[in-house]
């Protein structure tokens, strides 16, 4: 039996999210953080680009609310649209304020602000092409030093704690927290629970996101009841380096900016074939075309070709990706890079409104983990960190009138039966069948068919996972693999119901988009916990 411990707001990850609601909600509670593994194993802490926010003098409000609904495709909540876009100049203060580094226009005073695909204005702030690095290190370094928020690292929270069990409204108090250095799973009770989870990049075999982002706050938030929502929408990068002992390596579009060209193994260029902007269309339209190339021909991976730009250039350009490149043998001014595109951000996740409230009481959803329809179909490039730091501030406005409620005896977690493992090779076996399942059939092209055949082996995997799940004692990579399972079913079931194609959602089977635009929300309605 595990210990009980009770806090105020338990918030569950550690990425801009999660710390920075620990850090506004520490000013009126105690605060406790909860993150699987360290507290900077964060997809917060591999972002590159950096934060979208209106700073130039040529720059509008309207122009970036305008921009994000282009891009979102129809499925954009204007209202979440204007208050992240609204709040972009005071969150970029605060960032500031915590100590965060941005890069400086000419060494002076005011920003440099980047560019990226879809904005129609310089607005992108950064430090180097490290931002996430340098904002996670400011946030963990405010976090650490503050006396009302303590941070566990090493746990996994297993699944929330809802009154629904003891009789009362299933308004949620908690959670069940595994121990991921003994086994032990703890009890902590709250006043109001904050997901901040992070994305499902890990559905997919193919992903530029760290271990962490297995969906682990989807999967636990429909378990509980809450309504999920927008998860067909799976952002895919075009090009993440391709080769055995590179986990999740992104090769940043600035490369094709820069005159890179996407080849065939045969050494044929093929983009024009897609889009006007050859290498240098939309992120879905060259991500699209590569599949299309690779389904055609069944090669493993398509070639970023730098090898005709000049040497000293590419090398000071891309100084990172050549060295990460060259310690893996591919000398990237002389060898094309294979790559192939990956799994990058999720735009759906828990349904949550303007104070990042699910549809479960004392139950909040902040940054990627939540849909607040800022995204739509499709996410306009750095609204994320942006929207992550939006939704954070509000929640922590909002949590102050969540009231303490849960029973007098909690019931500790219970094993039952379950015994040690003696078959850890099916956990790894199955994991990596969902992610090529995924990958193979639900990725950037879809058809009815592979749908279909997606649903009808996401099934079989589910029994047996659960079958797995409750004979032996839970370990953290079977607590990511029963998430990483239902995740992967919720995606199938939204895709499935999703009879066009609309922002990153492509089928064969409805080329055409439909007049009206609907989100695809699915929630538990009875049967058994997955
Ligand atoms: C390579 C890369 C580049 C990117 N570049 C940009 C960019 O330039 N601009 C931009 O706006 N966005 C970018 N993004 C997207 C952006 O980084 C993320 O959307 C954002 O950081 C998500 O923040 P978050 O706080 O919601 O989650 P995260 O930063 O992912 O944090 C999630 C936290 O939850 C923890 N966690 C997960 N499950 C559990 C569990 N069961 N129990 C306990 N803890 C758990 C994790 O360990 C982690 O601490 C990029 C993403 C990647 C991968």
């Amino acid at each position: 039996m595990g210990s009980t411990l009770e806090t105020d707001y338990l918030v569950l990850g550690s990425g801009i999210a999660g710390l920075n609601f620990a850090l506004l909600a520490a000013e009126h509670g105690k605060v406790t953080v909860v993150t699987k593994k360290g507290v900077a194993d964060t997809n917060t802490d591999w972002a590159q680009g950096g934060v979208a926010a209106v700073l130039g003098s040529d720059d509008s409000f309207d122009a970036h609310i305008e921009d994000t609904l282009t891009v979102g495709d129809g499925l954009c909540d204007k209202k979440a649209v204007e208050v992240c876009v609204e709040s972009g100049p005071a969150v970029i203060e605060r960032m500031l304020a915590l100590g965060v580094r941005l890069d400086r226009a000419d060494g002076g005073d005011s920003l440099q602000l980047g560019r990226e695909g879809g904005h129609s204005r310089r607005r992108i702030v950064h430090f180097a092409d490290t931002t996430g690095h340098e904002i996670q290190r400011a946030l963990v370094a405010a976090a650490q030093r503050h006396p009302n928020i303590t941070i566990i690292p090493d746990h996994i929270a297993v699944d929330l704690l809802s009154m629904a069990k003891y009789g009362g409204d299933p308004a949620c108090f908690g959670a069940y927290v595994l121990d991921q250095n003994t086994g032990e799973v703890r009890t902590i009770a709250s006043r109001a629970t904050v997901l901040a989870t992070g994305g499902c990049g890990k559905v997919y075999v193919y992903t530029s996101n760290p271990d962490v982002a297995t969906g682990d706050g989807i999967a636990m938030a429909y378990r509980l009841g809450a309504a999920v929502s927008d998860l067909e929408f799976v952002q895919f990068h075009p090009t993440v380096l391709y080769h055995p002992m590179a986990k999740s390596f992104l090769l940043t579009e600035a490369m094709r900016g820069e005159g890179g060209i996407l080849r065939t193994a045969d050494g044929v260029a093929f983009m024009h074939k897609y889009h006007p902007l050859k290498d240098l269309g939309p992120r879905d339209v060259v991500a699209r075309a590569i599949d299309h190339e690779l389904k055609q021909t069944g090669a493993d991976n398509a070639y970023l070709d730098m090898t005709h730009l000049d040497a000293a250039f590419v090398r000071g350009r891309f100084p990172n990706i050549y060295e990460r490149c060259l310690q893996l043998g591919i000398d990237i001014t002389k060898q094309p890079i294979p790559c192939v595109p990956a799994a990058h951000y999720m735009c759906g996740g828990v349904k949550a409104d303007e104070h990042g409230q699910t549809t479960i009481r004392n139950l909040y959803a902040i940054g990627e983990v939540a849909c607040t329809g800022l995204h739509g179909a499709c996410r306009l490039a750095s609204n994320s960190l942006l929207e992550g730091m939006v939704y954070s501030a509000r929640a922590a406005e909002h949590v102050r009138r969540a009231e303490r409620s849960w029973p007098s005896h909690i019931a500790p977690w219970s094993s039952g039966n379950a015994t040690d493992s003696n078959d850890a090779i099916v956990v790894a076996l199955n994991w990596d069948e969902v992610r090529r399942l995924m990958w193979s059939y639900i990725g950037i092209v879809r058809s009815d068919k592979r749908i279909e055949r997606a649903r009808r082996r996401i099934e079989v995997l589910r029994e047996e996972i659960r079958e797995y799940y409750w004979d032996f004692k839970i370990t953290g990579d079977l607590v990511e693999l029963r998430n990483l399972a239902l995740v992967a079913h919720l995606i199938i079931e939204s895709a499935r119901r999703r009879k066009e194609s609309r922002g990153l959602h492509y089928t064969l089977d409805y080329p055409a988009k439909l007049d009206e635009a609907r989100h695809s929300e699915v929630q538990l309605t009875n049967g058994p916990p997955a």
